[in-house]
């Protein structure tokens, strides 16, 4: 296969800013060391082999593999046709904006306002309104790794500078309340939680966020809680959203969620934020001047897919619990692979610590490796170090049984196993 360009595409604003031909359009300063998302740039180059024909099992990217539910479609199609094709209310339309609340607070027993959600263009977005309207130059942001990839980014575009902090996982990659507390500093203003968790597929109780909420009182910290697979959690479990925990927890959160993952619609671009009122109306000011309103139609169906019959959800999640079952048991026999608990989400993030240190033709990154499975036996995974995590890998199973055990064979065979 000839490779154009290095593994997942990362080559950053630096570089190609470097083959502009005139200095007047030389990149600003924040975007020179801006690395494209890998996640996407995995994505985009499964997509590209199997246009050309491979027989590729892209597990990259976290995106359900189901159609979006039939009545979502139909009330998108309804929307269109009764020219509901206009601007909207930059903060989302007030039927839509109703039903995040009243959905929020049906599921998590918080009183919750229209006024206090805004919507926007999928939760990517609605995590830049938050860092962009908090944030300062300077700020710390603590961010436990692995960590979602575009965390880091969005962060530094906030002028801000997100501190890492790594977990074991022998702890099951959860950020331990002594590490929380002993990576605060002055600078510090936010935490950042992400649970069930994009890599890791972990979910963090209760009692577990008690203790770190507990430390954001004390340290005065603002929390961004993105909880975008708060409904894909496992074994009868369900999700504890952040700003349930303490009295006042809320004051100081902003909840991230949207219907991306939750209703299967990727491509609708519909996320939101749920804060305090008057940040939600500095949100809505923000996105008034950048975007504007997120898709009229989308926000229709939105509001069907909040509104309407919810069994479908509940199918999803049961066929990514089904899912985890047949990935967890087969990677975790798999020789030196070590994965973590997978409480939600569609996430495995597993160890190939072992594998690298035998530095087999040259291997000794999880890029590398990636890179190696994809040439030999494309499998597209997405390597850990994109995620703040050397040594690991992710694997999306939002994909068939089929598709699953497929790829699941190849890394086998890749591993010498
Ligand atoms: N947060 C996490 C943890 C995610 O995995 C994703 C995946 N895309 C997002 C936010 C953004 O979701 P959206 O597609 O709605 O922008
Ligand atoms: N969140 C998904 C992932 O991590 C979708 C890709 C993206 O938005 O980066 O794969």
């Amino acid at each position: 296969m000839e490779r154009k360009e290095p593994l997942q595409g990362r080559m950053n604003t630096r570089e190609s800013s470097q083959s502009l031909q005139s200095k007047s359009l030389q990149l600003a300063q924040r975007m020179r060391a801006l690395e494209p998302s890998a996640t996407l740039a995995m994505a985009a180059r499964a997509s590209a082999m199997a246009a050309a024909g491979m027989n590729v099992v892209d597990l990259s990217v976290g995106e359900p593999d189901f159609p979006t539910p039939f009545h979502i479609c139909q009330a998108a199609e309804a929307a269109i046709r009764s020219g509901k094709t206009k601007y909207t209310p930059a903060a989302g339309i007030p039927d839509l904006r109703k039903a995040v609340a009243a959905d929020y607070t049906r599921r998590t027993g918080l009183a919750v306002t229209p006024a206090q959600v805004v919507v926007s263009n999928g939760a990517k977005h609605s995590l830049h309104n938050a860092f962009t309207a908090v944030l300062n130059e300077g700020d710390e942001v603590i961010v436990p790794t692995p960590f979602w990839v575009s965390y880091a980014e969005l962060i530094k575009l906030a002028g801000a500078k997100p501190v890492l902090l790594s977990t074991r996982i022998e702890d099951d990659f959860k950020l331990r309340p002594q590490a929380l507390r002993a990576a605060i500093t002055p600078a510090t203003r936010m935490l950042l939680l992400c649970t069930p968790s994009n890599p890791t597929g972990v979910v963090y109780s209760a009692d577990e966020l008690k203790a770190l909420a507990d430390i954001a009182i004390e340290a005065d910290l603002a929390v961004v809680s993105d909880e975008i697979y708060d409904q894909l959690v496992f074994d009868g479990q369900k999700a504890v959203s952040f700003p349930t925990l303490r009295p006042g927890l809320e004051a100081r959160t902003v909840v991230v969620a949207g219907v991306s993952k939750t209703y299967s619609m990727t491509g609708w671009r519909i996320g939101w934020t749920i804060c305090p009122e008057p940040l939600a109306k500095a949100i809505g000011n923000l996105q008034s001047q950048e975007t504007s309103n997120p898709c009229s139609v989308s926000q229709h169906a939105a509001v069907a897919a909040l509104t309407g019959p919810q069994e479908c959800v509940a199918e999803m999640c049961r066929a990514f619990e089904k899912r985890r079952d047949l990935v967890a048991a087969r990677l975790s026999s798999l020789p030196g692979v070590r994965l973590p608990r997978i409480g939600g989400a569609f996430y495995a993030f597993f160890d190939i610590a072992p594998a690298l240190a035998k530095g087999k033709n040259g291997i000794t990154t999880s890029m590398q490796w990636c890179e190696a499975l994809l040439e030999q036996e494309h499998v597209a995974l997405v390597a850990g170090s994109a995620f703040g995590a050397e040594g690991h890998v992710r694997m999306s199973f939002a994909a068939s049984e089929e598709k699953l055990g497929e790829g699941l064979d190849r890394i086998a065979r890749f591993l010498g196993a």
